[in-house]
Protein backbone atom coordinates (compact mmCIF):
# COMPACT_ATOMS: atom_id res chain seq x y z
CA UNK A 1 0.00 0.00 0.00
CA UNK A 2 2.62 2.57 0.55
CA UNK A 3 5.90 2.71 -1.39
CA UNK A 4 8.04 2.97 1.79
CA UNK A 5 10.33 -0.05 2.15
CA UNK A 6 11.36 -0.07 6.02
CA UNK A 7 14.64 -2.38 7.31
CA UNK A 8 13.32 -5.31 9.29
CA UNK A 9 14.06 -5.31 13.20
CA UNK A 10 14.12 -8.16 14.97
CA UNK A 11 14.36 -6.83 18.53
CA UNK A 12 13.81 -3.36 19.75
CA UNK A 13 16.15 -2.56 23.11
CA UNK A 14 15.15 1.10 24.11
CA UNK A 15 12.48 2.93 26.12
CA UNK A 16 10.92 4.63 23.30
CA UNK A 17 7.14 3.55 22.70
CA UNK A 18 6.78 1.50 19.87
CA UNK A 19 3.30 0.67 18.35
CA UNK A 20 2.35 -1.30 15.18
CA UNK A 21 0.06 -4.02 13.64
CA UNK A 22 0.37 -7.57 13.27
CA UNK A 23 -2.71 -7.24 11.72
CA UNK A 24 -6.11 -5.68 10.93
CA UNK A 25 -4.67 -2.89 8.47
CA UNK A 26 -5.67 -2.66 5.18
CA UNK A 27 -8.07 -5.61 5.83
CA UNK A 28 -10.67 -5.93 7.39
CA UNK A 29 -9.85 -9.00 9.43
CA UNK A 30 -6.89 -10.66 11.66
CA UNK A 31 -6.62 -7.60 13.97
CA UNK A 32 -3.68 -7.67 16.33
CA UNK A 33 -1.72 -4.81 17.86
CA UNK A 34 1.33 -4.21 19.57
CA UNK A 35 2.71 -2.11 22.18
CA UNK A 36 6.49 -1.79 23.18
CA UNK A 37 8.19 -0.34 25.76
CA UNK A 38 11.90 -1.44 27.10
CA UNK A 39 11.68 -4.75 27.63
CA UNK A 40 7.83 -5.39 27.76
CA UNK A 41 5.08 -6.09 25.31
CA UNK A 42 1.76 -5.64 25.34
CA UNK A 43 -0.76 -7.32 22.62
CA UNK A 44 -4.17 -6.53 21.89
CA UNK A 45 -6.78 -8.81 20.07
CA UNK A 46 -5.88 -11.77 18.28
CA UNK A 47 -7.95 -12.43 15.33
CA UNK A 48 -8.45 -14.29 12.26
CA UNK A 49 -9.65 -13.25 8.60
CA UNK A 50 -11.87 -15.24 6.29
CA UNK A 51 -9.73 -15.50 3.20
CA UNK A 52 -11.26 -14.57 0.08
CA UNK A 53 -10.77 -16.96 -2.55
CA UNK A 54 -10.32 -19.89 -0.54
CA UNK A 55 -7.99 -22.75 -2.10
CA UNK A 56 -8.84 -25.32 0.55
CA UNK A 57 -8.07 -22.65 2.92
CA UNK A 58 -10.14 -21.38 6.10
CA UNK A 59 -8.78 -18.96 7.77
CA UNK A 60 -5.64 -16.70 7.58
CA UNK A 61 -4.03 -15.59 10.61
CA UNK A 62 -0.84 -13.21 10.89
CA UNK A 63 2.88 -14.25 10.88
CA UNK A 64 3.66 -14.45 14.46
CA UNK A 65 7.34 -14.59 14.15
CA UNK A 66 8.17 -11.45 15.81
CA UNK A 67 6.06 -12.03 18.66
CA UNK A 68 7.69 -15.65 19.11
CA UNK A 69 11.37 -13.86 18.91
CA UNK A 70 10.66 -11.39 21.77
CA UNK A 71 8.35 -13.71 23.83
CA UNK A 72 9.94 -13.12 26.98
CA UNK A 73 8.84 -9.34 26.86
CA UNK A 74 4.88 -10.39 26.74
CA UNK A 75 2.98 -9.18 29.52
CA UNK A 76 -0.18 -10.01 28.36
CA UNK A 77 -2.97 -10.35 25.18
CA UNK A 78 -5.65 -7.76 26.46
CA UNK A 79 -8.71 -8.84 24.26
CA UNK A 80 -11.37 -5.76 23.24
CA UNK A 81 -14.37 -8.15 22.65
CA UNK A 82 -15.68 -11.52 21.66
CA UNK A 83 -15.66 -11.34 17.82
CA UNK A 84 -14.18 -13.81 15.50
CA UNK A 85 -11.75 -10.88 13.96
CA UNK A 86 -10.00 -10.10 17.46
CA UNK A 87 -9.86 -14.01 19.62
CA UNK A 88 -10.13 -16.04 16.32
CA UNK A 89 -6.24 -16.61 16.38
CA UNK A 90 -6.06 -17.38 20.30
CA UNK A 91 -5.86 -20.88 19.88
CA UNK A 92 -2.97 -20.91 16.62
CA UNK A 93 -1.05 -18.10 18.66
CA UNK A 94 -1.20 -20.31 22.17
CA UNK A 95 0.39 -22.72 19.96
CA UNK A 96 3.39 -20.93 19.20
CA UNK A 97 3.87 -18.27 21.10
CA UNK A 98 3.79 -18.81 25.23
CA UNK A 99 1.83 -15.73 26.47
CA UNK A 100 1.91 -15.49 30.20
CA UNK A 101 -2.16 -14.34 30.81
CA UNK A 102 -5.07 -13.27 28.41
CA UNK A 103 -7.34 -10.76 29.56
CA UNK A 104 -10.58 -10.90 28.38
CA UNK A 105 -14.06 -9.45 29.77
CA UNK A 106 -17.77 -10.86 30.21
CA UNK A 107 -19.05 -12.98 27.03
CA UNK A 108 -15.78 -12.71 25.34
CA UNK A 109 -14.10 -15.04 28.36
CA UNK A 110 -16.76 -17.79 27.50
CA UNK A 111 -16.32 -17.32 23.85
CA UNK A 112 -12.50 -17.96 24.47
CA UNK A 113 -12.79 -21.04 26.59
CA UNK A 114 -14.98 -22.48 24.20
CA UNK A 115 -12.74 -21.67 21.09
CA UNK A 116 -9.83 -23.06 23.33
CA UNK A 117 -11.87 -26.32 24.52
CA UNK A 118 -12.08 -27.62 20.46
CA UNK A 119 -7.90 -27.87 20.56
CA UNK A 120 -6.12 -30.14 22.87
CA UNK A 121 -3.34 -29.00 25.56
CA UNK A 122 -4.90 -25.34 25.62
CA UNK A 123 -4.95 -23.90 29.00
CA UNK A 124 -3.81 -20.56 29.30
CA UNK A 125 -4.43 -18.12 32.47
CA UNK A 126 -7.39 -16.01 31.84
CA UNK A 127 -8.05 -12.68 33.56
CA UNK A 128 -11.38 -11.65 33.64
CA UNK A 129 -11.45 -7.49 33.62
CA UNK A 130 -13.98 -5.68 34.44
CA UNK A 131 -14.45 -1.51 33.26
CA UNK A 132 -13.03 -1.00 36.74
CA UNK A 133 -9.61 -3.16 36.48
CA UNK A 134 -6.38 -1.68 36.81
CA UNK A 135 -3.63 -3.53 35.78
CA UNK A 136 0.19 -2.46 36.77
CA UNK A 137 3.47 -3.08 34.69
CA UNK A 138 6.50 -1.55 35.15
CA UNK A 139 6.04 0.40 31.63
CA UNK A 140 2.45 0.31 31.51
CA UNK A 141 -0.75 0.76 33.45
CA UNK A 142 -3.98 -0.80 31.16
CA UNK A 143 -7.09 0.66 32.10
CA UNK A 144 -10.52 -0.10 30.41
CA UNK A 145 -13.33 2.09 28.66
CA UNK A 146 -16.88 0.50 28.12
CA UNK A 147 -18.29 0.79 24.38
CA UNK A 148 -20.83 0.24 22.42
CA UNK A 149 -20.44 -2.77 19.60
CA UNK A 150 -22.48 -5.30 18.09
CA UNK A 151 -21.32 -7.83 20.98
CA UNK A 152 -22.09 -7.19 24.68
CA UNK A 153 -18.89 -6.62 26.83
CA UNK A 154 -16.73 -4.56 24.12
CA UNK A 155 -14.35 -2.62 25.50
CA UNK A 156 -11.75 0.10 24.43
CA UNK A 157 -8.49 -0.19 26.03
CA UNK A 158 -6.05 2.82 27.59
CA UNK A 159 -2.56 2.04 27.88
CA UNK A 160 -0.89 5.23 30.34
CA UNK A 161 2.89 5.23 29.53
CA UNK A 162 5.72 7.72 30.58
CA UNK A 163 4.59 9.57 27.25
CA UNK A 164 0.92 9.88 27.88
CA UNK A 165 -1.70 7.41 27.06
CA UNK A 166 -2.62 5.46 24.29
CA UNK A 167 -6.31 4.81 23.40
CA UNK A 168 -7.15 1.99 21.67
CA UNK A 169 -10.94 1.44 20.79
CA UNK A 170 -11.78 -1.98 19.93
CA UNK A 171 -14.67 -1.85 17.71
CA UNK A 172 -16.98 0.80 18.66
CA UNK A 173 -20.44 2.75 17.59
CA UNK A 174 -22.03 5.30 19.70
CA UNK A 175 -25.58 4.33 20.88
CA UNK A 176 -27.44 6.48 22.92
CA UNK A 177 -30.14 3.56 23.08
CA UNK A 178 -28.05 1.06 23.73
CA UNK A 179 -29.38 -2.60 25.22
CA UNK A 180 -26.11 -3.25 27.94
CA UNK A 181 -25.19 -0.14 29.33
CA UNK A 182 -23.66 3.65 27.97
CA UNK A 183 -20.15 4.21 26.18
CA UNK A 184 -18.15 5.36 29.13
CA UNK A 185 -17.96 9.03 27.95
CA UNK A 186 -17.01 10.29 31.49
CA UNK A 187 -13.49 7.88 30.92
CA UNK A 188 -12.88 9.10 27.68
CA UNK A 189 -13.16 12.64 28.97
CA UNK A 190 -10.28 12.39 31.75
CA UNK A 191 -8.03 10.13 29.42
CA UNK A 192 -8.30 13.56 26.94
CA UNK A 193 -7.54 16.00 30.04
CA UNK A 194 -4.51 14.02 31.10
CA UNK A 195 -3.48 13.66 27.56
CA UNK A 196 -3.61 11.31 25.02
CA UNK A 197 -0.33 10.29 22.96
CA UNK A 198 -2.04 8.61 20.34
CA UNK A 199 -5.86 7.17 19.40
CA UNK A 200 -5.95 3.90 17.67
CA UNK A 201 -9.61 3.53 16.49
CA UNK A 202 -12.29 1.20 14.20
CA UNK A 203 -12.33 2.83 10.42
CA UNK A 204 -14.71 0.28 9.27
CA UNK A 205 -17.61 2.38 8.37
CA UNK A 206 -15.29 5.47 7.72
CA UNK A 207 -16.77 5.42 4.62
CA UNK A 208 -20.68 5.45 5.56
CA UNK A 209 -21.93 8.96 6.47
CA UNK A 210 -25.37 7.68 8.14
CA UNK A 211 -25.40 7.74 11.75
CA UNK A 212 -25.34 4.45 13.10
CA UNK A 213 -28.80 2.69 13.87
CA UNK A 214 -29.69 2.06 17.71
CA UNK A 215 -30.11 -0.87 19.02
CA UNK A 216 -33.28 -0.26 20.35
CA UNK A 217 -34.34 0.74 16.95
CA UNK A 218 -33.51 -2.28 15.29
CA UNK A 219 -35.28 -4.12 17.72
CA UNK A 220 -38.51 -2.14 16.46
CA UNK A 221 -37.36 -2.85 12.74
CA UNK A 222 -37.35 -6.98 13.25
CA UNK A 223 -40.69 -6.77 15.57
CA UNK A 224 -42.51 -4.29 11.92
CA UNK A 225 -40.88 -7.64 9.98
CA UNK A 226 -42.13 -10.09 11.95
CA UNK A 227 -45.73 -8.55 12.57
CA UNK A 228 -46.30 -9.01 8.36
CA UNK A 229 -45.03 -12.77 8.17
CA UNK A 230 -47.61 -15.45 8.37
CA UNK A 231 -45.89 -18.76 7.89
CA UNK A 232 -42.61 -20.26 9.77
CA UNK A 233 -39.59 -17.49 10.36
CA UNK A 234 -36.14 -18.57 9.75
CA UNK A 235 -33.77 -15.86 10.60
CA UNK A 236 -29.77 -15.55 10.07
CA UNK A 237 -27.72 -14.24 12.06
CA UNK A 238 -24.27 -14.35 13.57
CA UNK A 239 -23.89 -16.28 16.57
CA UNK A 240 -21.63 -13.64 17.99
CA UNK A 241 -24.49 -10.69 17.38
CA UNK A 242 -26.10 -11.57 20.58
CA UNK A 243 -28.15 -8.05 21.28
CA UNK A 244 -29.85 -9.18 17.54
CA UNK A 245 -30.62 -12.77 18.75
CA UNK A 246 -32.27 -11.17 21.79
CA UNK A 247 -34.34 -8.85 19.53
CA UNK A 248 -35.22 -11.40 17.29
CA UNK A 249 -36.37 -13.18 20.65
CA UNK A 250 -38.27 -10.66 22.05
CA UNK A 251 -40.35 -9.96 18.61
CA UNK A 252 -40.86 -13.43 18.68
CA UNK A 253 -42.21 -13.53 22.15
CA UNK A 254 -44.75 -10.45 21.13
CA UNK A 255 -45.77 -12.73 18.35
CA UNK A 256 -46.32 -15.85 20.08
CA UNK A 257 -43.18 -17.74 18.01
CA UNK A 258 -41.31 -20.25 19.83
CA UNK A 259 -38.20 -19.91 19.35
CA UNK A 260 -35.72 -23.03 18.00
CA UNK A 261 -31.80 -22.41 17.19
CA UNK A 262 -29.99 -24.14 14.89
CA UNK A 263 -26.39 -24.51 14.10
CA UNK A 264 -22.95 -25.16 16.66
CA UNK A 265 -21.79 -21.75 17.14
CA UNK A 266 -25.48 -20.08 17.31
CA UNK A 267 -26.73 -23.11 20.03
CA UNK A 268 -23.57 -22.53 22.31
CA UNK A 269 -23.59 -18.49 21.88
CA UNK A 270 -27.40 -18.58 22.95
CA UNK A 271 -26.49 -20.65 25.91
CA UNK A 272 -23.48 -18.44 27.00
CA UNK A 273 -25.43 -15.56 26.63
CA UNK A 274 -28.55 -16.87 28.33
CA UNK A 275 -26.00 -17.86 31.68
CA UNK A 276 -24.67 -13.78 31.50
CA UNK A 277 -28.42 -13.11 31.04
CA UNK A 278 -28.01 -11.23 27.82
CA UNK A 279 -30.60 -13.22 26.53
CA UNK A 280 -33.41 -13.23 28.67
CA UNK A 281 -36.86 -14.68 27.24
CA UNK A 282 -39.93 -16.05 29.18
CA UNK A 283 -39.60 -19.90 30.09
CA UNK A 284 -40.85 -22.18 27.49
CA UNK A 285 -39.64 -20.00 24.98
CA UNK A 286 -37.08 -21.82 23.40
CA UNK A 287 -38.08 -25.12 22.52
CA UNK A 288 -35.96 -28.60 20.79
CA UNK A 289 -35.56 -30.38 17.98
CA UNK A 290 -38.73 -32.79 18.85
CA UNK A 291 -41.25 -30.45 19.98
CA UNK A 292 -41.12 -28.08 16.90
CA UNK A 293 -42.88 -30.33 14.48
CA UNK A 294 -45.82 -30.40 16.36
CA UNK A 295 -46.62 -26.38 16.28
CA UNK A 296 -48.10 -24.55 13.54
CA UNK A 297 -45.83 -22.85 11.45
CA UNK A 298 -47.04 -19.29 12.09
CA UNK A 299 -45.85 -20.31 15.82
CA UNK A 300 -42.60 -20.88 14.88
CA UNK A 301 -39.13 -19.03 14.69
CA UNK A 302 -35.79 -21.02 13.73
CA UNK A 303 -32.74 -18.85 14.46
CA UNK A 304 -30.22 -20.76 12.06
CA UNK A 305 -26.54 -19.90 11.18
CA UNK A 306 -25.37 -18.54 7.67
CA UNK A 307 -25.83 -15.39 7.95
CA UNK A 308 -23.40 -15.09 5.23
CA UNK A 309 -23.70 -18.11 3.10
CA UNK A 310 -21.45 -20.38 4.90
CA UNK A 311 -21.51 -23.50 2.94
CA UNK A 312 -21.41 -25.68 5.97
CA UNK A 313 -23.33 -23.30 7.88
CA UNK A 314 -27.45 -24.23 8.99
CA UNK A 315 -28.69 -22.25 6.33
CA UNK A 316 -26.88 -23.52 3.79
CA UNK A 317 -27.77 -26.84 4.48
CA UNK A 318 -31.18 -25.79 4.83
CA UNK A 319 -31.36 -24.19 1.32
CA UNK A 320 -30.12 -27.82 -0.35
CA UNK A 321 -32.17 -29.74 1.56
CA UNK A 322 -29.54 -31.26 3.11
CA UNK A 323 -30.76 -29.99 6.85
CA UNK A 324 -31.41 -32.83 9.02
CA UNK A 325 -34.20 -31.96 10.68
CA UNK A 326 -35.64 -28.55 8.76
CA UNK A 327 -37.08 -29.10 5.27
CA UNK A 328 -38.26 -25.97 3.20
CA UNK A 329 -42.05 -25.59 3.47
CA UNK A 330 -44.14 -23.49 0.78
CA UNK A 331 -44.51 -20.20 3.17
CA UNK A 332 -41.51 -20.61 4.40
CA UNK A 333 -40.17 -16.67 5.20
CA UNK A 334 -36.15 -16.52 5.52
CA UNK A 335 -34.93 -13.43 7.13
CA UNK A 336 -31.12 -11.85 6.85
CA UNK A 337 -30.44 -10.37 9.75
CA UNK A 338 -26.90 -9.17 9.28
CA UNK A 339 -25.10 -7.12 6.30
CA UNK A 340 -22.84 -8.91 4.02
CA UNK A 341 -19.08 -9.31 4.89
CA UNK A 342 -16.78 -7.83 2.12
CA UNK A 343 -16.04 -11.03 0.13
CA UNK A 344 -18.75 -13.00 0.93
CA UNK A 345 -21.40 -11.67 -1.29
CA UNK A 346 -21.23 -14.54 -3.99
CA UNK A 347 -21.50 -17.32 -1.05
CA UNK A 348 -24.77 -15.36 -0.43
CA UNK A 349 -26.30 -15.02 -3.69
CA UNK A 350 -25.81 -18.80 -4.00
CA UNK A 351 -27.74 -19.69 -0.57
CA UNK A 352 -30.66 -16.95 -1.83
CA UNK A 353 -30.99 -18.63 -4.87
CA UNK A 354 -31.53 -22.22 -3.42
CA UNK A 355 -33.83 -20.64 -1.13
CA UNK A 356 -36.01 -19.57 -3.66
CA UNK A 357 -36.48 -22.29 -6.20
CA UNK A 358 -37.59 -24.07 -2.84
CA UNK A 359 -40.46 -22.35 -3.22
CA UNK A 360 -39.37 -20.10 0.23
CA UNK A 361 -40.15 -16.42 0.79
CA UNK A 362 -36.77 -14.77 1.22
CA UNK A 363 -35.87 -11.12 3.11
CA UNK A 364 -32.70 -9.76 1.80
CA UNK A 365 -32.64 -6.39 1.63
CA UNK A 366 -34.41 -4.56 4.84
CA UNK A 367 -33.02 -2.11 7.10
CA UNK A 368 -31.23 -5.33 8.91
CA UNK A 369 -28.79 -5.61 6.25
CA UNK A 370 -28.21 -2.21 5.61
CA UNK A 371 -24.73 -0.75 6.77
CA UNK A 372 -25.72 1.32 9.20
CA UNK A 373 -27.10 -1.33 11.31
CA UNK A 374 -23.70 -2.45 11.63
CA UNK A 375 -22.04 -2.48 15.04
CA UNK A 376 -19.13 0.32 13.53
CA UNK A 377 -19.08 3.96 14.04
CA UNK A 378 -19.55 6.33 10.66
CA UNK A 379 -18.55 9.49 10.19
CA UNK A 380 -20.06 11.88 12.66
CA UNK A 381 -19.38 8.86 15.72
CA UNK A 382 -15.95 8.65 14.44
CA UNK A 383 -15.80 12.35 14.80
CA UNK A 384 -17.26 12.15 18.41
CA UNK A 385 -14.83 10.04 19.46
CA UNK A 386 -12.28 12.07 18.06
CA UNK A 387 -13.56 15.07 19.36
CA UNK A 388 -13.74 13.47 23.27
CA UNK A 389 -10.61 12.07 23.04
CA UNK A 390 -8.42 14.99 21.31
CA UNK A 391 -4.93 12.92 20.49
CA UNK A 392 -1.81 14.32 19.75
CA UNK A 393 -1.08 11.72 17.24
CA UNK A 394 -3.75 9.64 15.52
CA UNK A 395 -3.40 6.13 13.75
CA UNK A 396 -6.57 4.60 12.17
CA UNK A 397 -6.96 0.54 12.61
CA UNK A 398 -9.03 -2.19 11.20
CA UNK A 399 -10.02 -0.77 7.91
CA UNK A 400 -9.27 -1.02 4.08
CA UNK A 401 -7.00 1.64 2.84
CA UNK A 402 -9.56 3.96 1.82
CA UNK A 403 -11.43 3.37 5.51
CA UNK A 404 -8.20 4.44 6.91
CA UNK A 405 -7.41 7.37 4.94
CA UNK A 406 -10.79 8.63 5.26
CA UNK A 407 -10.51 7.72 8.69
CA UNK A 408 -7.14 10.44 8.84
CA UNK A 409 -8.92 13.25 6.74
CA UNK A 410 -11.97 13.25 9.64
CA UNK A 411 -9.49 13.61 12.30
CA UNK A 412 -7.61 16.11 10.55
CA UNK A 413 -11.47 17.90 10.46
CA UNK A 414 -11.57 17.55 13.91
CA UNK A 415 -8.31 19.67 14.42
CA UNK A 416 -5.39 16.63 14.43
CA UNK A 417 -2.29 18.13 13.22
CA UNK A 418 -2.13 16.34 9.12
CA UNK A 419 1.70 15.55 9.95
CA UNK A 420 0.15 13.60 12.97
CA UNK A 421 -2.31 11.43 11.06
CA UNK A 422 -0.01 7.58 10.55
CA UNK A 423 -1.72 5.45 7.65
CA UNK A 424 0.81 2.48 8.50
CA UNK A 425 0.87 -0.84 6.71
CA UNK A 426 0.83 -3.80 8.71
CA UNK A 427 4.47 -4.58 10.37
CA UNK A 428 5.71 -0.41 10.23
CA UNK A 429 6.37 0.94 13.74
CA UNK A 430 5.11 4.04 14.84
CA UNK A 431 7.62 5.37 17.22
CA UNK A 432 7.23 7.80 20.35
CA UNK A 433 10.53 9.27 22.00
CA UNK A 434 11.11 11.39 24.66
CA UNK A 435 10.99 15.49 23.15
CA UNK A 436 7.88 14.81 21.05
CA UNK A 437 9.87 12.92 18.60
CA UNK A 438 7.98 10.58 16.57
CA UNK A 439 8.78 8.61 13.46
CA UNK A 440 8.16 5.83 11.16
CA UNK A 441 11.91 4.14 10.58
CA UNK A 442 11.70 0.53 10.88
CA UNK A 443 8.75 -2.72 10.52
CA UNK A 444 8.64 -5.86 12.23
CA UNK A 445 8.28 -9.21 10.16
CA UNK A 446 4.23 -9.75 9.34
CA UNK A 447 2.63 -11.59 6.66
CA UNK A 448 0.02 -14.28 6.84
CA UNK A 449 -0.39 -17.64 7.68
CA UNK A 450 -3.14 -19.71 6.16
CA UNK A 451 -4.66 -22.19 8.12
CA UNK A 452 -6.73 -25.13 6.59
CA UNK A 453 -9.68 -26.82 7.80
CA UNK A 454 -7.64 -29.14 10.05
CA UNK A 455 -6.02 -26.74 12.02
CA UNK A 456 -3.11 -26.91 9.95
CA UNK A 457 -0.87 -24.29 8.74
CA UNK A 458 -0.52 -24.27 4.75
CA UNK A 459 2.74 -23.21 3.49
CA UNK A 460 2.50 -19.98 1.08
CA UNK A 461 3.66 -21.45 -1.74
CA UNK A 462 0.83 -24.16 -1.71
CA UNK A 463 -1.40 -21.32 -2.03
CA UNK A 464 0.64 -19.58 -4.74
CA UNK A 465 0.26 -23.31 -6.29
CA UNK A 466 -3.03 -24.15 -6.15
CA UNK A 467 -3.71 -19.91 -7.49
CA UNK A 468 -1.87 -21.10 -10.35
CA UNK A 469 -4.00 -24.21 -10.65
CA UNK A 470 -7.22 -22.84 -10.82
CA UNK A 471 -6.52 -19.74 -13.14
CA UNK A 472 -4.46 -21.89 -15.69
CA UNK A 473 -3.88 -24.85 -14.95
CA UNK A 474 -1.05 -27.49 -15.47
CA UNK A 475 0.91 -28.65 -18.36
CA UNK A 476 3.56 -31.81 -17.74
CA UNK A 477 5.94 -32.23 -20.09
CA UNK A 478 7.46 -36.04 -20.35
CA UNK A 479 10.84 -36.41 -21.88
CA UNK A 480 11.63 -39.79 -22.07
CA UNK A 481 15.66 -40.48 -21.89
CA UNK A 482 18.55 -42.96 -22.55
CA UNK A 483 21.52 -41.54 -19.74
CA UNK A 484 20.32 -38.46 -19.86
CA UNK A 485 19.67 -37.72 -23.42
CA UNK A 486 16.39 -37.59 -25.27
CA UNK A 487 15.02 -40.81 -26.95
CA UNK A 488 11.84 -39.53 -28.35
CA UNK A 489 9.86 -36.20 -28.54
CA UNK A 490 8.92 -35.27 -25.41
CA UNK A 491 4.95 -35.54 -24.99
CA UNK A 492 2.29 -33.14 -23.20
CA UNK A 493 0.01 -33.78 -20.58
CA UNK A 494 -2.70 -30.86 -19.78
CA UNK A 495 -4.97 -30.44 -16.90
CA UNK A 496 -7.16 -27.39 -17.08
CA UNK A 497 -4.88 -25.41 -19.15
CA UNK A 498 -6.16 -26.15 -22.91
CA UNK A 499 -8.11 -28.98 -24.44
CA UNK A 500 -5.49 -30.89 -26.54
CA UNK A 501 -7.80 -32.39 -29.32
CA UNK A 502 -8.20 -28.81 -30.78
CA UNK A 503 -5.16 -27.15 -30.43
CA UNK A 504 -2.87 -29.71 -32.22
CA UNK A 505 -0.97 -27.05 -33.60
CA UNK A 506 0.09 -25.17 -30.11
CA UNK A 507 0.81 -29.03 -28.69
CA UNK A 508 3.15 -29.21 -31.50
CA UNK A 509 5.10 -26.18 -30.90
CA UNK A 510 5.30 -26.72 -27.33
CA UNK A 511 6.53 -30.34 -27.48
CA UNK A 512 9.15 -29.30 -30.68
CA UNK A 513 10.22 -25.75 -28.15
CA UNK A 514 10.16 -28.45 -25.07
CA UNK A 515 12.79 -30.75 -27.29
CA UNK A 516 14.83 -27.76 -28.28
CA UNK A 517 15.46 -26.30 -24.41
CA UNK A 518 16.27 -30.16 -23.82
CA UNK A 519 18.96 -30.57 -26.89
CA UNK A 520 20.66 -27.32 -25.83
CA UNK A 521 21.23 -27.88 -22.35
CA UNK A 522 21.94 -31.66 -22.93
CA UNK A 523 24.57 -30.57 -25.80
CA UNK A 524 26.23 -27.40 -23.73
CA UNK A 525 26.08 -28.30 -20.14
CA UNK A 526 29.08 -30.51 -18.69
CA UNK A 527 27.23 -31.52 -15.34
CA UNK A 528 23.83 -32.69 -16.53
CA UNK A 529 21.66 -31.41 -13.06
CA UNK A 530 18.00 -32.12 -13.43
CA UNK A 531 17.22 -29.56 -11.16
CA UNK A 532 18.82 -27.05 -13.33
CA UNK A 533 17.71 -28.34 -16.29
CA UNK A 534 13.96 -28.51 -15.25
CA UNK A 535 14.68 -24.59 -14.08
CA UNK A 536 15.90 -24.10 -17.78
CA UNK A 537 12.76 -25.64 -19.29
CA UNK A 538 10.08 -24.10 -16.72
CA UNK A 539 11.21 -20.47 -17.47
CA UNK A 540 11.59 -20.39 -21.27
CA UNK A 541 8.51 -22.74 -21.72
CA UNK A 542 6.18 -20.35 -19.25
CA UNK A 543 7.27 -17.11 -21.60
CA UNK A 544 6.85 -19.67 -24.55
CA UNK A 545 3.48 -20.26 -23.65
CA UNK A 546 2.55 -17.06 -22.63
CA UNK A 547 3.68 -14.96 -25.95
CA UNK A 548 0.96 -17.35 -27.67
CA UNK A 549 -1.63 -18.02 -25.39
CA UNK A 550 -1.28 -15.12 -22.76
CA UNK A 551 -1.81 -17.73 -19.86
CA UNK A 552 0.29 -19.18 -17.61
CA UNK A 553 -0.22 -22.68 -16.65
CA UNK A 554 2.14 -24.55 -13.73
CA UNK A 555 4.94 -26.12 -16.15
CA UNK A 556 5.83 -29.71 -14.85
CA UNK A 557 9.17 -31.15 -16.85
CA UNK A 558 9.26 -35.00 -16.35
CA UNK A 559 12.91 -36.85 -17.02
CA UNK A 560 11.67 -40.65 -17.40
CA UNK A 561 14.49 -43.42 -17.97
CA UNK A 562 12.84 -45.46 -20.90
CA UNK A 563 15.86 -48.14 -20.77
ZN1 LIG B 1 -16.41 -6.54 16.43
ZN1 LIG C 1 -13.67 -6.23 14.35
Amino acid sequence: MNSRQLPIVEHFNDKNIKIFALGGLDEIGKNMYVVECDDELIIIDSGIMFPGDNFGIDYVIPDYTYLKDNEEKIVGLFITHGHEDHIGGIPYLLKKVNIPKIYACGLAVSLIRNKLSEFRGLNPDIVEYTNNSVFKFKNFEVTFFKTNHSIPDSSGIAIKTYLGYILHTGDFKFDFTPLSGHTDYAKLTKFSEAGVLCLLADSTNALVTKFATSEKKIGEIIKSIFAQIKGRIIISTFASNVHRVQQIVEASVQEGRKVIVFGRSMEKAVSFSQKLKYITAPAGTFITAKEFPHLPPDKITILSTGSQGEPLAALSRIADGSHKQIKLLPGDTIVFSSSPIPGNQEHINRTINKLYRAGANVIVNSPLTDTHTSGHASETELKIMLSLVKPEHFFPIHGEYAMLRRHGQLAVDTGVDPKKIHILDNGEVLTFAPGNKVFIKNSVKSGVIYIDENNFDVDNLVIKERKILSDDGMVAVVFPTQANKLAKTPTLISRGFIYMKDSENLVDAIQNKAKALYDEYYSQTKKFILTQLNNVITNALADFIYERTERKPMIVPIVMNVQ
